[in-house]
């Protein structure tokens, strides 16, 4: 276990790998963080965002792969999902000591910047240029499901068998238990703190990734204000969902479709899951009810009464 990516990072090992495994894995996370945060001054992220405006930066094919990737699902999302929502995760600060609700005039003005259209990228050499001064990357969206995919490929090459991958609710599952079941991931109650689940998702070879309102958040007035932004209002999303799990293969795609379909409320969400090939969505909405698509079936098992299951 280690405090990394902002959050608690835990890697299970159940079967298989080296001696030194452990500690490469954690090399590897703060690693990719190095190049990925924007908190970071010597990062990728922040020399694509200083150059806004003035010039494209050539980045590594892992910092290009996930900024391509992300406007896949900005316009899956019809612009719902945008990592150019930078400087209003700055305005707002949840999560910081200096969380605020900003005065609408300064949300109004950030607004006009966020628009992923205007993130051009180059293939040929992995160029990537942000069009307009004050445009900011922020990949906090999709950037720990694809270092989860990272450590889950390092574990595979290393001969990890069976193992868990948990970067702060987004996992990701390698094979089964040693005894040959299969894994149990506890779903979070969006409505209780970090650790308190729902129900239980049983499977293998698999990643679960959750949105939710229940860790990072900040209340003024009785109203709570969260992480998850509408770039076309500069609020946090407002709909029937109080928080969504989704499970894909990888971590990534579940990353980015989980915050896109917070965003998007139930009845979209539960359409587009059907749509797409091998994803499936947990959705629990405010009224206490969890919707499943439809090709979850057993995999799951409600563990709270005070819930109505739903499925499709
Ligand atoms: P968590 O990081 O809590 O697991 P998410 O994967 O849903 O949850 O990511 C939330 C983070 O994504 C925010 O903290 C912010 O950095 C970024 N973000 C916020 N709104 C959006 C948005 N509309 N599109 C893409 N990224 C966003
Ligand atoms: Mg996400």
């Amino acid at each position: 276990m280690n405090f990394q990516l902002g959050t608690l990072v835990e890697l299970s090992i159940y079967e298989g790998g080296s001696k030194n495994i452990l500690t490469e894995a954690f090399a590897l996370i703060s690693s990719l963080e190095n190049k990925l945060s924007r908190n970071k001054e010597q990062s990728e992220i922040s020399g694509i965002n200083i150059n806004a405006g003035i010039s494209p930066i050539e980045v590594s094919d892992d910092t290009y792969f996930i900024i391509n990737k992300s406007i896949y699902y900005s316009e899956l999302s019809k612009g719902f999902f945008d990592i150019t929502v930078g400087p209003l995760v700055s305005l707002w600060g949840i999560g910081t000591a200096e969380a605020k609700v900003p005065p609408l005039k300064e949300i109004n003005n950030l607004v006009k910047l966020i628009d992923y259209q205007k993130i051009k990228l180059t293939p040929l050499n992995n160029l990537v240029f942000l069009e307009e001064k004050g445009m900011e990357i922020d990949l906090g969206a999709i950037a720990k499901g694809f270092i989860a995919d990272k450590v889950c490929e390092l574990f595979k090459e290393d001969g990890v068998k069976g193992a868990i991958i948990n970067l702060g609710g987004d996992v990701r599952l390698l094979g089964r238990k040693p005894d040959g079941k299969l894994f149990r991931i506890g779903i979070q109650d969006p409505f209780e703190k970090r650790g308190v689940a729902v129900g239980v998702y049983e499977g293998e070879n698999i990643s679960i990734v959750t949105s939710g309102v229940y860790e990072r958040y900040y209340e003024e007035n009785g109203v709570r204000y969260h992480h998850i932004f509408n770039p076309k209002t500069g609020y946090p999303a407002d709909n029937d969902i109080m928080g969504i799990s989704v499970i894909t293969e990888k971590a990534i795609d579940g990353d980015a479709i989980s915050t896109s379909f917070f965003l998007l409320g139930s009845k979209e969400a539960l359409a587009l899951a059907e749509k797409l090939k091998d994803t499936e969505v947990i959705i629990i909405t405010k009224d206490k009810r969890i919707i499943l698509s439809n090709g979850i079936n057993a995999n799951f098992t409600l563990a709270n009464n005070d819930f109505i299951l739903e499925k499709n």
